[in-house]
């Protein structure tokens, strides 16, 4: 995979140490240690501290009983010094919502621990955009979201019905009564650019901010591959046929559990037929005004996605490098 500067959450940031999961004994060890840290989340929001000016991700791991407890806890990995670092799960009343003015794009809840000035609730997208942390702590924010979502809906077991229990140090739910094992979820959705020539198809989703044009995108299904996912998609938006289909890059996408699995495809012909429904407006985009979009100097004020995400690096890497296909 390409280095994609600015690219959020796809960078390594430590080891997941995933052979001592089934360890309690080793977990309990590094939950005890003095430099254990913990990465919180309350109803799907991070709670940061406020370090001085800036804003720190990784808090120390007492934090966990001075907020209340955990619902939930996972053991993420260490990070390269060696110190562990701890997801958890606060019970919805560690925090209150003082507003809620989220537009389906953006996630605009006020959130607020009480009495404890010290600690910021803000949205991951937020946080990301506009790199209110490192990079690796935007990366460990977006493994523990991703994971505690899915613990925080996931209580009950879906075959029978009963309380599950968690399980290997937080990446598994156990059902006591049917003894089903059950796993987080990772979503994969397919994004990808056609192209032909010195052109490329970008599209708009109604719930985009205004003027913002960015690559098609969606689930992969069940038996489907993911060329066939592309191909797909790509019909199904746009009614643009296509040949072959080339891998990029990827990049976990924590809203609130996808990866992103971004490709070029090679168009067949270049009409266009929106559907409508997914998207309110597809077309194709010379080179030239793709460069524009990418400096945001495009003369009708149209915008592409920022580099936190993966159709920013798809657009930049046709525009500049172009794409050869097998
Ligand atoms: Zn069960």
């Amino acid at each position: 995979m390409p280095h994609l500067e600015g690219l959020g959450f796809a960078v390594d940031w430590g080891d997941r140490v995933s052979y001592w999961r089934e360890d309690p004994a080793k977990v309990a060890a590094l939950r005890v240690r003095e430099d254990a840290r913990a990465i919180l989340i309350a109803r799907d929001m991070p709670v940061l501290h406020k370090n001085g000016p800036g804003l720190d991700a990784l808090l120390p791991i007492g934090e966990i009983e001075a907020l209340g407890g955990a619902e939930a806890e996972a053991l993420l990995g260490l990070q390269p010094d060696g110190a562990p670092v701890f997801a958890a799960l606060l019970p919805d009343g560690a925090v209150d919502m003082r507003s809620d003015s989220s537009d389906g794009f953006r996630d605009l809840r006020e959130l607020v621990a009480p009495g404890r000035e010290d600690l910021k609730l803000i949205d991951l997208r937020s946080i990301a955009m506009s790199g209110l942390v490192p990079q690796d702590q935007a990366a460990m924010l977006a493994a523990a979201k991703a994971l505690m979502h899915w613990h925080a809906r996931r209580r009950y077991c879906s075959n029978c019905g009963a309380l599950t229990e968690v399980a290997v140090a937080g990446w598994r739910r156990d059902c006591p009564a049917c003894k089903a094992l059950h796993f987080p979820r990772t979503d994969p959705v397919v994004i990808m650019l056609a192209v032909d020539g010195d052109a490329c198809l970008l599209g708009r989703q109604p719930r985009f901010p205004k003027g913002m044009y960015s690559a098609l995108a969606g689930f992969l299904e069940p038996g489907e591959t993911i060329e066939a996912a592309v191909r797909r998609e790509i019909r199904e938006e746009a009614n643009v046929a296509c040949r072959a289909v080339q891998y990029f890059a990827s990049q976990p996408w924590p809203f609130p559990a996808s990866l992103m699995i971004g490709c070029f495809a090679e168009a067949e012909s270049r009409s266009v037929e929106v559907d409508g429904v997914e998207l309110e407006d597809a077309r194709w985009f010379t080179r030239e005004e793709t460069m524009a979009l990418i400096e945001r100097r495009h003369r009708d004020g149209l915008t592409a996605p920022t580099p936190m995400a993966i159709a920013h690096h798809l657009l930049k890497h046709w525009a500049y490098k172009g794409v050869r296909f097998a």
